[in-house]
Formats: structure tokens, C-alpha cells, sequence
């Protein structure tokens, strides 16, 4: 690893290096964001962005909500911490519980496990799902399938359910028990002439033997984004989870709905599921759960899995597992209120009536020659650069296109996310119409100096 110092001997980050998220920087002179005020960020010397991903897509409520801030204010002068281990819980825990066990309606909910992220939340369910079969008498039932380009985390487990290769090389993932079936992305994976119905026929039939080949006795959960989220934001092709829901069901599979991006209205609905028409057995939250002010997340459990963890013949013991910091008063509290929030100002409204917007002023960009797909739905966009508007035409890698929109976006005031060339846009659910504007007309020059770039 490289080095770097800066006058006063500080060592910048460069054991992270390898690290390709690329939030631990090597570079001695990162992007400083010193604060946030609606859709907005300002650096260290006072420059304002649009923050166009509302910070790691968890921001719905924008920069300076002051009712977050009090809620926390308050619950840190009241009782700043304490557990939920034993039979020892916190008044905004419980109530945080309830709260997101009567949100959640596309199936019922029984119980509510809290993390402090999406990777744990994801990691509970692998334990939970174990435990579960293991109390059923089946412990061979231990596979795990997730998606080509998902992402569920960077724990090793999460990382393992986790479809993209950087997270996996070098670090000896997946874990043997972890499969990975085929990415639903129509556009670049469907064959001559398949419609996007035949298309999600194929891949129902690929799960299915998937699972024939390995034993659907030895596969215990499929796990799925309802719209992939880092990989690309990848919404579901037509029927695609009618078809693969009815694979899952046939074998006995349980299904995980990993909701850490899509929950809370960011399609329009307030969960993926309640979009796609997804009957989960279990989910995963987190992010927007407290509107991103404080570090949390949950597990969601149905009846079939808690009634069996919890019954009088399961001889199993206790399901060992928590975190200290599991149901923090004060995440809790602050995501009460960000609850609350969401209710009151009917953020569904919102959200649906400034996507279209949001959609069609992006889309209409799709023309571009360097643009092979614009996709999204309500609140979250992606972008990607190929050429010959092709999906198998990458753009060589050493030019750098994703990076070059990115950085254009920065010197005029925007944030976005690259991955690769791909441009990944979350806004935060306050954006307003004029904000939406802004933001069209900021990706429309930097996409105009992508362009004359790739034409030198
Ligand atoms: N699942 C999905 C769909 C995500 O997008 C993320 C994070 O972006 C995670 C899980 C992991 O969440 P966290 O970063 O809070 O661990």
C-alpha cells in the first residue's frame, strides 16, 4: 500500500486502499462534507451540492430536519442508553417495533428484530433462517440464493449473499452455502426477440433447476431486492417475482425481501414488496428507517418463522443473538419520528407526485449516444454508458466515463454516485420541483461534456 502523508505527518487511509466502495480514500484531499441543509450538502469551504443520492440513498428527509433532531435531543437527555437483551427492552424500542410490524402489510409481521445496519440485518436473517429449519428438524436445509449483482452488505456473510464479484475476490466469498442465480436486468441478459414476460419465464426455470440440481431439501431461502439497488438499480422485469415466487413457494423456500433501499416510499409504495406484489417471510430494513440520522436496522419476521423459534417443541434453546447496540433508544426514537414524519406529510403523495418528474426528465436524456439505458422508478435512477447503445459495447474501462460524468456533476454542484458506468440517483423525498430541475440541468451539462469527452 502506497504511502501518503501530509505536512503534519497525518497518514491518509492507504491500508484501505483496496477497498472499492470508494468512501476510504487515499486521496489526502477527499470531498469534506461539513454540513447538510435540505437536499443539500456543503463542503468544508462552503460549496453547496445536491446531494442527487439524499447521502448513501438514506436521506429521504433531507439534511436538517429539526423534529429528528429534537427527537434525539430529547431521548439522549431522558435515557441515552440502554439493551433489549434478556427480558430488558426500552419504551421507544417497543414502540418502534410495533410500529414497523403495522407498516409492514404485505404479509403479517410478528416480530421485529433491531440492528445497527443493513448488513447485520442481513446476517440475522442467514442465523435466523438456520435456526429456524434447525428447530424443524431439517438441518440440511442451509442454502442460501441470492441474485447475480445484488447487494445485501459487506459483512462476510452479507457480502457472500452479495452478487458483485469485488466484494467476493480476495476474501475467499461466497460462503459454500451461498448460491447465486441470474441478474434480472432485461435489457442487458434477454435473448432475440424474448419479451419481458418470457424473459422472467426463463429465469423462474433457471431458479427452478437451480435448485433441482442442488436438492431443494438443502435450499432454505432466496433473498432479493425488490429494485437492485447498487448493482445498477435494476427494477424488476414484468412478472418477474409472480414467477420466481412461485419456484420459492413449490420447495418450501423461504423468501427474504431485502428492503434496505426500497422501504419507506422510495418506489412510490411504502415497501418494494407492496410494489411487486411480494409475499416475504422475512425482511431486512434499515437506512431510511431513520431517515439515515442515526445507525439502525431491522429484521421483520412472519408468524410461520417466529411461531416455530418460539414454541413449546422447539428444544433448540434460546435463539442466541444481539447486538449492544441492538434497538438503540435513541436510533429508535429518532426513527419513531421519522415514521411519524412520513405519515403526516404523506410522503407516498410526495414521492409520487415529483418521480414523474424526476423519470421523465432524466429519461428524455436516454437518446444520448453514450447512453445505453436510463432505468428507474419513483425515486431512484441509474444511468449506464455504453456504446453503440449497446449493452455488450462497454466503454473501455481506462476512459473512465462514469468517473468523468461524476467528477463534471461535482465541479457543478452535484453529487451522484459512479459505479463504474453506471450513475446510481436517490434524491432525498423533500427535493422540490425547482431542485428536480436543477438536477436535470446539471446532469444535462455534464452529460454534454461526457459526450464532446468521448468524441476527442
Ligand atoms: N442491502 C441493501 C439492498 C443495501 O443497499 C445495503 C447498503 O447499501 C445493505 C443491504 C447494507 O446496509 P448497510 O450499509 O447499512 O450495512
Amino acid at each position: 500500500a502506497t504511502e501518503l502523508k501530509d505536512e503534519k505527518g497525518f497518514k491518509g487511509h492507504s491500508m484501505l486502499a483496496p477497498f472499492t466502495a470508494g468512501w476510504q480514500t487515499t486521496d489526502l484531499h477527499p470531498l469534506v462534507i461539513d454540513k447538510s441543509e435540505g437536499s443539500y450538502v456543503y463542503d468544508i469551504n462552503g460549496k453547496k451540492y445536491l446531494d442527487s443520492l439524499a447521502g448513501l440513498w438514506c436521506n429521504p428527509l433531507g439534511g436538517n430536519e429539526p423534529r429528528l433532531v429534537a427527537a434525539a435531543t430529547a431521548q439522549l437527555n431522558k435515557l441515552p442508553f440502554y439493551h433489549s437483551f434478556w427480558n430488558r427492552t426500552t419504551k421507544p424500542a417497543l414502540d418502534l417495533a410495533k410500529e414497523v410490524r403495522d407498516m409492514f402489510t404485505a404479509t403479517e409481521i410478528e416480530k421485529v428484530f433491531f440492528t445497527n445496519s443493513g448488513s447485520e440485518a442481513n446476517d440475522t436473517q442467514v442465523k435466523l433462517v438456520w435456526y429456524y429449519n434447525n428447530a424443524l428438524g431439517r438441518p440440511n436445509k442451509k442454502k442460501f440464493i441470492a441474485r447475480a449483482k445484488s447487494y445485501h452488505g459487506s459483512t462476510l456473510i452479507s457480502a457472500s449473499l452479495s452478487g458483485l464479484p469485488p466484494l467476493h475476490l480476495q476474501f475467499d466469498l461466497p460462503a459454500p452455502f451461498v448460491l447465486h442465480t441470474d441478474c434480472p436486468h432485461y435489457w442487458r441478459y434477454h435473448l432475440p426477440g424474448e419479451t419481458e414476460e418470457e424473459f422472467s419465464t426463463r429465469l423462474a426455470n433457471n431458479l427452478e433447476n437451480l435448485i433441482l440440481k442442488e436438492g431443494p431439501e438443502t435450499v432454505a431461502a432466496f433473498i432479493a431486492e425488490p429494485v437492485m439497488g447498487a448493482g445498477g438499480v435494476i427494477p424488476p422485469p414484468a412478472t418477474y417475482f409472480e414467477k420466481i415466487q412461485a419456484v420459492v413457494r413449490k420447495y418450501d423456500i423461504l423468501f427474504i425481501a431485502d428492503e434496505v433501499i426500497c422501504a419507506f416510499g422510495r418506489l412510490g409504495t411504502m415497501f418494494g414488496c407492496d410494489k411487486y406484489n411480494i409475499k416475504p417471510d422475512l425482511v431486512s430494513v434499515a437506512k431510511a428507517l431513520s431517515s439515515g440520522y442515526m445507525p439502525i436496522g431491522a429484521v421483520l419476521v412472519s408468524p410461520e418463522v417466529s411461531d416455530v423459534i418460539h414454541s413449546q417443541s422447539n428444544k433448540l434453546g434460546i435463539f442466541s443473538h444481539g447486538f449492544t447496540y441492538s434497538g438503540h433508544p435513541v436510533s429508535c426514537a429518532v426513527s419513531l419520528e421519522a415514521l411519524k414524519i412520513y405519515k403526516e406529510r404523506n410522503i407516498l403523495e410526495q414521492v409520487n407526485s415529483i418521480s414523474p418528474r424526476f423519470q421523465d426528465g432524466l429519461k428524455a436524456f436516454s437518446s444520448s449516444p453514450i447512453i445505453g439505458e436510463i432505468r428507474g422508478t419513483g425515486l431512484i435512477l441509474g444511468t449506464e454508458f455504453t456504446d453503440n447503445k449497446s449493452p455488450n459495447d462497454p466503454f473501455p474501462s481506462e476512459w473512465g466515463i462514469g468517473a468523468y460524468f461524476g467528477a463534471q456533476c461535482q465541479k457543478n454542484g452535484m453529487l451522484v454516485r459512479v459505479a463504474g458506468d453506471n450513475i446510481l440517483m436517490s434524491p432525498p423525498f423533500i427535493i422540490s420541483s425547482d431542485e428536480v430541475d436543477e438536477l436535470i440541468s446539471k446532469y444535462g451539462k455534464a452529460l454534454k461534456a461526457t459526450e464532446e469527452r468521448v468524441q476527442e
